[in-house]
């Protein structure tokens, strides 16, 4: 059997302590076993084991080896399309019911952490910041929104109070949450874990699926074992490969890289991000970053349509986080690596079901640290027999690629380009 292990990353480094898990052999019978054991599978299968289900997740590698385990850590509200965009393609009473869970999924979160004593340097408080005056009236729009659908945590900040939060002059203004916020999302994943397994949740790794036959009972195959359930749950993303076609049609995997410097020392750290709060800024290819628990700096940005793994991650990111804080000029980059996310046509999610006892969830395009646990509720309360938010997602139109797969990469780095042309224009 080969063993697949973390990639070379900050959090891989700093994990909390967690067993290895067994690879699945022989045969097993369970109510729902889940493919992936990132945010989504792990959220469903708490939400599910906490209401008596029997529950058996099998993962490829390792828990949170995807992007749950890789990501900016940052959480952020709503969905990567605004739920005005949704408000065109939903019926109203959907509409409303998106947009009440696009504030959901930080709470859910919180409530983890507190409720299964997850020690992942929760922070609160994360900034959206803006370049351009078209970016700002965005954000004033974006808060309008928001406050509409019950959200009040929000303050828009002029260029002298963005730079009270940020120490740089990139910004002519922003806007802070305060229900958005920062985590180790490794040591998120693995909190998670360990509170399935406290419920009677089994988890299996190094046990990658390579078949689902689908019928009454589908079963779930890996090399050495299978599992049959009355319901399967597909939560792979943007590592899911081409195991069920349909979902790759309609599936664009993209890379996008994070470095991580030495730690900063409290004066330095402090300099830069004086609240300790996350920031992303509100270009299309956007910047991400914020402190680390040791007070390193964790800088995210760039995008590789298809996700192969550049060559040097350093020369791409260390140019942005200098662009954006030159105080780091000496600052050693200790850590380097990249993840997938799996980009959609709409930029929405993708949440649905293949014949009736086939679930999936995936495509958060990019923000799925919030989208992903409010998924998880959705979909576990559709297996017990309530799916009416499910189905609101499920609602929302799927687009494949136009072209198929030998145009779905040259096709959407034309569109990033031509978004990220007009950021830098300011149009
Ligand atoms: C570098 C990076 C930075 C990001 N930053 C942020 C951020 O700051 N904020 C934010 O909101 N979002 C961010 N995202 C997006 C967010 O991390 C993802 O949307 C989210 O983690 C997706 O969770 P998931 O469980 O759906 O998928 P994943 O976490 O990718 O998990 C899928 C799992 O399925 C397993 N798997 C796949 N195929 C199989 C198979 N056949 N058999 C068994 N197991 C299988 C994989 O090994 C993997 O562990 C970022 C993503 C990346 C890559």
């Amino acid at each position: 059997m080969t063993h697949t292990p973390y990639p070379h990353s900050y959090y891989a480094a700093s994990a909390n302590p967690a067993p290895a898990r067994p690879e699945l052999v022989g045969e097993a019978h369970t109510d729902v076993c889940i493919v992936g054991a990132g945010y989504t599978g792990l959220s469903t299968a708490l939400f599910l084991l906490e209401n008596g289900f029997k529950v058996t997740l099998l993962e490829a590698a390792k828990v949170g080896f995807g992007a749950s385990g890789r990501n900016g850590g940052q959480i952020v509200n709503s969905y990567s399309r605004d739920i005005d965009t949704i408000e065109h393609s939903a019926s109203p009473k959907n509409a409303k019911l998106l947009g009440d869970m696009a504030f959901e999924g930080g709470r859910i979160i919180r409530e983890r952490i507190s409720k299964y004593d997850i020690q992942c340097d929760l922070k609160n408080g994360g900034v959206f910041a803006a370049f351009t005056k078209k970016q700002m009236k965005h954000l004033e729009a974006q808060k309008k929104l928001w406050e509409r659908y019950g959200h009040s945590e929000l303050e828009l900040m002029d260029a002298k109070r963005i730079r009270e939060v940020a120490a740089t002059d990139n910004y002519i203004g922003g806007m802070l949450d305060m229900s958005g916020g920062h985590i180790h999302p490794l040591n998120l994943a693995l909190g998670e874990a360990a509170a399935i397994e406290s419920l009677g949740g089994i988890i299996h790794e190094q046990s990658p699926v390579i078949r689902i036959d689908r019928g009454a009972t589908p079963v779930v195959h890996t090399a050495r074992g299978q599992v049959k359930a009355r319901f399967v749950v597909v939560a792979g993303n943007a590592y899911l490969g081409n195991l069920l076609p349909e979902l790759a049609a309609k599936s664009m995997p993209c890379g996008t890289q994070v470095v991580t410097t030495e730690p900063l020392g409290e004066e330095l750290a402090r300099s830069l991000l004086p609240q300790d709060y996350c920031v992303e800024d509100c270009n299309y290819l956007l910047d991400y970053y914020r402190l680390s628990g040791d007070k390193r700096l964790i800088y995210g940005g760039g995008v590789v349509y298809g996700a192969r793994d550049p060559a040097n991650i350093e020369a791409i990111i260390r140019p942005k986080m200098l662009k954006t804080f030159p105080q780091l000029k000496d600052a050693k980059i200790e850590f380097a690596w990249t993840g997938n996310f799996l980009l959609t046509l709409s930029r929405l999610p993708q949440v649905g079901r293949l014949g009736d006892n086939i679930y999936y969830s995936q495509g958060c395009s990019g923000h799925g640290v919030t989208f992903t646990h409010v998924a998880g509720k959705a979909l576990a309360e559709a297996l017990r027999g309530q799916a009416e938010r499910f189905d609101a997602f499920a609602d929302l139109p799927h687009y494949p690629f136009p072209g198929g797969r030998l145009f779905r990469v040259p096709f959407t780095a034309m569109g990033a380009w031509y978004y990220s042309l007009r950021d830098r224009l300011g149009v």
